[in-house]
């Protein structure tokens, strides 16, 4: 171990603490410059012609080592690279004097804009073939390949932030953590993190310095990087982890907290397999079912029939369980073709979630005519609830429309500050609410939750984020209704203690998640969560609240 130690901090994902070895993923490659080449045409060609050659090559070669889907991937690429219209097209710019690197930049810049304005399916390959053209281009530069770097043995892969196409091709048994210096908790690369539990500090911006082969220790829970963790660190770390499992393998059955108060723990479900994994981890149901997931690819609203074989598929999954559905929430980052307006300049301040069901009612009539259905022939206990209400007249209408059609339980999620400022006023219309903290976080700060830049404010643990639940809390008391939270601040342990103490009734979160939370919960009583959520709602800042609730637990437990 060389150097001095030194801890780094970002927001971290999951509980995990691992210690392991930097690589890095190198930068995107900047764009080629537009200038003439210096050499001949026929030269660049050459250039060009083994760069796409060594390029599917080397994508094929990668596959074969892989296999499965991930091999089908990489030689969907491999044949990118080979296309011969694309190389014909950059034959022709370098004939126009451009050199190879500008030419496979243009050439297949031009073909994404193709698939781009095709749309669906074509559209996302779009992406792909950025992708390829990097490789090329790398090739071309001499310089290191984009992506994920290869290796036999074990490491903590450091990146700006990962893309969907790298994620997907990840070894888990190699990658042991993730570190981004980009990317907020709502980010892909902490969703997937979340979804494999895998350990992930994201948005750690002064992790930018580390560099191949240095020692880190990786904290989760604490969002922290050790940079040359001394050896007493390392021991006292992996102690602590082994802690956390214990806790984990003996905290079992329904959510409950030290005194008996019960908690329901629940899953958020979306893919079948997102299905199978709330099974296994003994979720007490359903808190929020993200139908939207299921008709992602669809040109055209789903018929009834397609849609009540989807939704029974889950429902019997789960018997004499609750299940919560959310009716489709379309728009900014869940565009759907059929419902989305493409057009608006800001897709999250537009016709999104219950706003565009609002304005296509059939859509909507057909999706609660098919869950009515599914559930009716289910032992399930279906609930349903909208996505992005602001007001109490949409949750009066919506819930009118769920009841009329024999829904019996009808929601609100409670996503927008105006919904959880009001939220007495729309548990007098609805049966149930529940807190969807990743939009609630983005709408309060008004910092987009996908944007890396503004990663650093997309924290549920803010403040005024939990004042606006403590709102929500209150008027669930005050009604008797049950109030939830659905978004990602539920798995978070420490925080999902935090939530009860505001006066949640049930947690719904990814499967992963549940065992750590059901653990954390067990030791704490009622009375100490509320404790501990007002020294959580009078921080400062979120860091602050953060701070005051671990400091209070380390002097009590
Ligand atoms: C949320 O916004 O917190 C939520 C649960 O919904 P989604 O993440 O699907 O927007
Ligand atoms: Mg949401």
């Amino acid at each position: 171990m060389t150097g001095t130690e030194r801890t780094l901090t970002g927001i971290g994902v999951g509980r995990g603490i691992v210690v392991g070895d930097v690589r890095r993923m190198p930068d995107p490659l900047p764009e080629p410059a537009h200038t003439p080449s210096t050499i001949s045409s026929e030269a660049e060609l050459a250039r060009a012609d083994a760069a796409l050659k060594a390029t599917a090559h080397d994508l094929r070669d990668r596959g074969e080592r892989a296999g499965g889907i991930a091999q089908e991937v990489l030689n969907a690429l491999a044949l990118m690279a080979d296309d011969p219209m694309l190389r014909d097209d950059v034959k022709s710019r370098v004939e126009r004097g451009l050199t190879a690197e500008r030419s496979v930049f243009e050439a297949f810049a031009g073909f994404a804009q193709v698939l781009e304005s095709a749309g669906g399916y074509m559209a996302e390959r779009a992406g792909d073939l950025g992708d390829v053209a990097n490789r090329v281009i790398a090739h071309i530069l001499g310089v290191s390949a984009p992506g994920v770097p290869e290796s036999d043995t074990p490491f903590i892969l450091v990146a700006r932030d990962l893309a969907p196409a790298d994620t997907a091709l990840l070894d888990f048994d190699i990658v042991r953590a993730l570190v981004t210096t980009d990317g907020g908790p709502t980010s892909h690369t902490a969703i997937l993190a979340r979804e494999k539990g895998l350990p992930a500090i994201v948005g750690a911006k002064s992790a930018k310095d580390l560099v191949d082969g240095d020692v880190i220790l990786v904290d989760a829970a604490e969002g922290e990087i050790v940079l040359h963790p001394s050896a007493a660190r390392i021991d006292a770390a992996l102690a602590e982890s082994e802690a956390r499992r214990v806790s984990r393998e003996n905290a079992s059955g329904p959510g409950q907290m030290a005194d008996g108060h019960k908690v329901a723990l629940l899953a958020n479900v979306g893919s079948p397999k997102s299905v199978d994994a709330a099974v296994a981890a003994l979720a007490e149901g359903v808190g929020l079912f993200r139908t939207e997931f299921l008709f992602l690819d669809a040109e055209t609203a789903p018929t009834i029939e397609t849609q009540q074989a989807e939704y029974a598929a889950v429902f019997e999954r789960f018997p004499g369980q609750k299940v919560v559905v959310r009716v489709l929430d379309a728009g900014a980052d869940k565009p759907l073709p059929f419902l989305t307006d493409a057009g608006e300049a800001n897709p999250a301040l537009g016709r999104r979630g219950i706003r565009a069901l609002f304005a296509h009612r059939d859509i909507l009539r057909d999706q609660l005519t098919a869950i009515a259905n599914a559930a009716r022939m289910a032992t399930a206990d279906v609930w349903v609830m909208a996505p992005m209400i602001s007001t109490a007249d949409e949750t009066a209408e919506f819930v009118g429309l769920c009841h009329e059609l024999g829904i019996k339980n009808a929601g609100a999620m409670v996503e927008t500050p105006s919904s959880a400022i009001l939220a007495d006023h729309i548990l007098a219309e609805a049966d149930f609410v529940s807190i969807g903290t990743n939009d609630l976080t983005q709408y309060t700060v008004a910092a987009d939750r996908l944007l890396g830049t503004v990663a650093d404010l997309q924290d549920p643990w803010n403040p005024a984020v939990l004042r606006l639940i403590s709102e929500v809390g209150k008027a669930g008391q005050a009604t008797g209704k049950p109030v939830g939270v659905c978004g990602e601040a539920a798995a978070d342990p420490m925080l999902a203690v935090v939530l009860i103490g505001l006066g949640m009734t049930s947690l719904s979160m990814s499967p992963i998640a549940l065992a750590d939370v059901r653990a954390e919960l067990s030791r704490f009583t009622l009375g100490e969560a509320r404790k501990l959520a007002e020294r959580a709602l009078s921080a400062r800042n979120a860091v602050d609240a953060k701070r005051a609730v671990s400091t209070a637990l380390s002097i009590t437990h």
